[in-house]
């Protein structure tokens, strides 16, 4: 897998042919993969795939059965878990209810026979990096969740850890504070330089903070890439319906030419064109995958267009900022299609049971073989 930003990062976290066993069970298989230096990773995936399983192999909860992870290139398997440079910050942090968060941060500190005065500096710093400086006197309940959750991240960014785990972070914030929270949570990687690796349910938070993104399935990474690239250039159908909205059709490819294919998918229904640098074999079966944003919704036929296509409205999420509209082609077939909404196009442009256009260039969607 390819590096991120930075071409120089070097490798802290690498995974080699790591298999985690549970009985007959295979929660991790054969995952090999580096996390860089000063990166914010994100491993996403549906429940059981094995997110956590990779995270507690990390922090020293489980071994594995088979493969080896190296720390800045060491072995860490012998390490126990509170000798590793590694931190984890939980959902539910159990914060101490009865010392102040003052205490809370210094505590880990403390228990290292840390030096008084630097324990003094160094929460003063977790306090200002975590804009609770003053709070620093309450107790965890005389503080809102937000705010305990950034005492939870200062007093696991106490210790400086090398490598910092947190696994559903802000599950347990609501949608708006957990949206500032992640604004937050970029802030302070990236002043502090810690090397982030996040678990998330939640794809929107996935793409929002990291610098990469790894979907896993079935304990296997399927694709790593930068947010954008996973969502652009998804190298599977799977990834493609993990992240974001997305059509799939599936077809054959009937002709070629270079880069343009030519996709038979439905009797009654026009060809897609739409572009590929592979070569398909004539009849070879593919998925076209295109996001609803990159289809244009219109009451006449538009000129010009690579695709065309039309339907008939069913169905209307309004969004505020924009409408997706699911779409009813003469095969029951349903596409959606995205629009905005600004005073041009306001939401009744087009209403239930409207007669629509939909069309989008032969680049807007990609082939995908599986
Ligand atoms: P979720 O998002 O629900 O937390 P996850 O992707 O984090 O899921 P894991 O907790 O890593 O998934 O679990 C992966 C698989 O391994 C699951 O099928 C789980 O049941 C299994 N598993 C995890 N820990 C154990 C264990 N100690 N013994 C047996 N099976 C386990």
């Amino acid at each position: 897998f390819a590096p991120w930003r930075d071409p120089n990062a070097k490798p802290i976290i690498h995974f080699q042919n790591v298999t985690k066993r549970f009985g007959d069970f295979v929660a991790i298989d054969d995952l090999t993969i580096d996390i860089y230096e000063q990166e914010f990773f994100a491993l996403l995936g549906p429940s059981g795939c094995g997110k956590t399983t990779l995270m507690r192999m990390l922090a020293g909860f489980e071994t594995p059965t088979e493969g080896t992870i190296l720390l800045s290139g060491e072995d860490i398997g012998p390490i126990p878990p509170n000798k590793r440079a590694v931190n984890m910050m939980f959902q539910s942090y159990a914060l101490f209810p009865h010392l102040s968060i003052w205490d809370n941060i210094a505590f880990g500190l403390r228990r290292d026979n840390m030096p008084k005065n630097e324990v003094g500096d160094r929460v003063e710093e977790m306090l200002r990096l975590t804009r609770m400086e003053k709070f620093a006197r309450r107790k965890p309940h005389q503080v809102s969740g937000g705010q305990r959750q950034r005492v939870a991240l200062a007093r696991s960014l106490a210790k400086a850890p090398k490598l910092l785990l947190l696994d559903e972070p802000l599950g347990a914030l609501d949608k708006k504070l957990r949206q500032d929270t992640q604004f937050e949570l970029m802030d302070i990687q990236e002043k502090t330089g810690t090397t982030f690796v996040i678990v998330t349910h939640d794809q929107e938070e996935a793409m929002t903070v990291a610098s990469r993104v790894a979907v896993m399935d079935h304990g296997k990474i399927v694709q790593v890439a930068t947010p954008d690239a996973i969502y652009e250039t998804p190298n599977s159908t799977y990834v493609a319906d993990f992240i974001g909205d997305v059509n799939l059709i599936e077809g054959k490819a009937v002709a070629q030419d270079g880069e343009k294919v030519t996709i038979a998918w439905a009797e009654g229904q026009p060809d897609i064109i739409g572009t590929s640098d592979k070569p398909f074999s004539n009849g070879k079966t593919v998925h076209f995958a295109i996001r609803p944003e990159k289809i244009a919704i219109a009451a006449e036929k538009p000129d010009g267009a690579a695709n065309t296509i039309q339907g008939k409205v069913l169905d209307i999420a309004y969004l505020g900022n924009i409408s997706t509209y699911h779409v009813e082609l003469a095969n029951g077939h349903i596409i959606k299609a995205q629009a905005a909404n600004n005073r041009r196009i306001s939401r009744r442009s087009f209403t239930w049971e409207d007669q629509v256009w939909l069309s989008w260039t032969d680049t807007a969607g990609i082939l995908l073989e599986s």
